[in-house]
């Protein structure tokens, strides 16, 4: 490994300087390894571009799912360790290169995530009316970038839904939009995606699989919560659910195949019911193209057969399906930070496999990665604590061994992005955008209602400066 300097003195007086760029559960998770271990003195920078900390905790995970975003209590109580500053409303590549934060710290750890999502690659996927999950969830949970215009006229003509993918994204998806006002109403989501969904005109909604339900990745408690709404039956074609003898092998092989394909079964005798929204399963059938001229009115699907690879293969026999709003759930992928190598085929930052960066193949001095920019967009939100552990683990025996470059004073950066133009966002700072959002929810009787617009969250913390 290149060093390019002293060994990184690690004393209480001059702590090792680590960026973990990125305030998501893989970031969090990041910088708790490192405050949580007592053989080398840390100091941390906590760097994200939005003002808030929590990434898809606070922006991915459904609004509708309480428990899970929950998990929220735990990553600020992090936040609080004295070893950890957190950096909001700094986007690396624009506000600071990254070749500049290198010269403030001895690592940096980048964990900012999969934010891109994957197209389809068939005719008639940029009409208007087709959206991807990633639009739509950034959209319900009040994400800043959030393209407001763009999803709600969507959703104004959405009568008849397709949602492509039959991942744990695609349910959230299908839940959220057959779910009734009255349910999301506990919700933290804003209020005028409370409205727009209340005002959406959704009549049905559509699951798509390519292949079949023993293939199918979502898991079986988010499978299972379709069938306890308020508003909407679920739907599924008993013919899907005859299995050829590799998926009776899989089913028999994996709990979770077995136990989703009993959920299913379940749901066989369910009947469309007057004033309930029908949420259809509906396997074995890949999109060919979306049709409409000027928008989408339907999503043309090629019924499949799974051969002995498990791979979809086409039949020939086609069908249209009505759609006014066609949401691609098929998955998020993993986007290059400029001066950052990133394999373009995966979406993720090379790296040794323990999370050590490569650039050209080589092993780039100080530099790591955690999360779904290291190992894809896999894995429920505590699978990045063990992957945050091993790449800390890596980091702190290079600190040791001390083969780490030695990065300038870490205090100057907040005042060198000051002095660029930034208007970094602190601990207290999003103390107060948290306060403002519980204050707006009890306005409502809610909890808390999410602050949507980047200039609603910033001008929460300059009304706390003025205090
Ligand atoms: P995912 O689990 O990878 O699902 C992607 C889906 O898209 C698969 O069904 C896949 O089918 C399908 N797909 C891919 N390309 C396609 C194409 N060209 N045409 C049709 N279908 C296509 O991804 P995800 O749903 O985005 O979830 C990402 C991760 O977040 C997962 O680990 C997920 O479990 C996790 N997550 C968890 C929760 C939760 O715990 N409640 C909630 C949300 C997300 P094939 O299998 O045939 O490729």
């Amino acid at each position: 490994m290149v060093s390019d300097g002293a060994a990184p003195p690690s004393s209480p007086d001059r702590p090792l300087r680590v960026a973990v760029i990125g305030a998501g559960p893989a970031g969090i998770f990041t910088a708790d390894a490192l405050t949580q271990q007592t053989d080398v003195p840390v100091q941390i920078d906590l760097v994200d571009r939005l003002p808030t900390p929590f990434g898809l905790v606070r922006h991915g995970i459904a609004p509708d799912h309480a428990k899970m975003r929950a998990i929220r209590e735990t990553l600020h109580r992090s936040l609080d360790h004295p070893s950890l500053r957190f950096v909001g409303n700094v986007e690396i590549g624009v506000d600071l290169a990254l070749e500049d934060l290198r010269a403030h710290v001895d690592a940096v750890v980048y964990t900012y995530g999969a934010a891109l999502d994957r197209k389809l690659g068939i005719p008639g996927e940029d009409l208007p009316g087709s959206l991807a999950a990633t639009e739509l969830v950034a959209w319900y949970c009040g994400h800043p970038d959030a393209d407001r215009e763009r999803v709600e006229s969507a959703l104004a003509a959405a009568r008849s839904v397709v949602v492509v993918g039959v991942g744990n994204v695609a349910l959230d998806v299908g839940r959220v939009l057959a779910r009734t006002p009255e349910e999301l109403e506990s919700t933290d989501m804003p209020q005028h995606v409370l409205d727009a969904l209340a005002a959406a005109p959704v009549e049905q909604v559509t699951i798509l699989g390519r292949r079949g339900p023993a293939q199918a990745s979502f898991t079986t408690q988010e499978l299972r919560e379709l069938g306890a709404m308020a508003g909407a039956t679920v739907l599924v074609d008993p013919a899907d659910l005859e299995l050829d003898p590799d998926s009776e092998e899989r089913a028999a092989a994996d709990r979770v195949v077995s136990r989703n394909l009993g959920v299913l079964r379940g749901w066989v005798e369910n009947a469309p019911e007057p004033d309930r929204i029908p949420l259809r399963l509906r396997f074995f059938s890949r999109p060919a193209r979306l049709l409409g001229e000027g928008r989408v009115t339907g999503l043309e699907v090629e019924r499949t057969a799974v051969d002995g690879d498990g791979r979809a293969v086409g039949t020939g026999e086609v069908e249209v399906l009505p759609a006014d709003l066609v949401v691609r759930s098929v998955g998020y992928r993993g986007s290059a930070l400029p001066g950052l190598p990133i394999d373009e085929r995966s979406g993720t930052v090379p790296h040794d496999g323990t999370g050590r960066v490569l650039r050209d193949g080589q092993l780039s001095g100080g530099e790591y990665v955690a999360g779904w920019i290291k190992r894809g967009p896999s894995g429920v939100v505590g699978t990045n604590k063990a992957d945050a552990r091993e790449t800390v683990a890596a980091l702190l025996a290079d600190a040791t061994a001390g083969v780490l470059r030695v990065g300038g004073p870490a205090d100057d950066l907040v005042s060198t992005l000051q002095a660029r133009g930034a208007e970094p966002v602190l601990l207290e700072d999003w103390r107060a955008i948290d306060a403002a959002e519980i204050e707006l929810g009890a306005t409502r009787g809610r909890a808390r209602t999410t602050l949507h617009e980047r200039e609603a969250l910033l001008a929460a913390v300059r009304a706390a400066a003025r205090r």
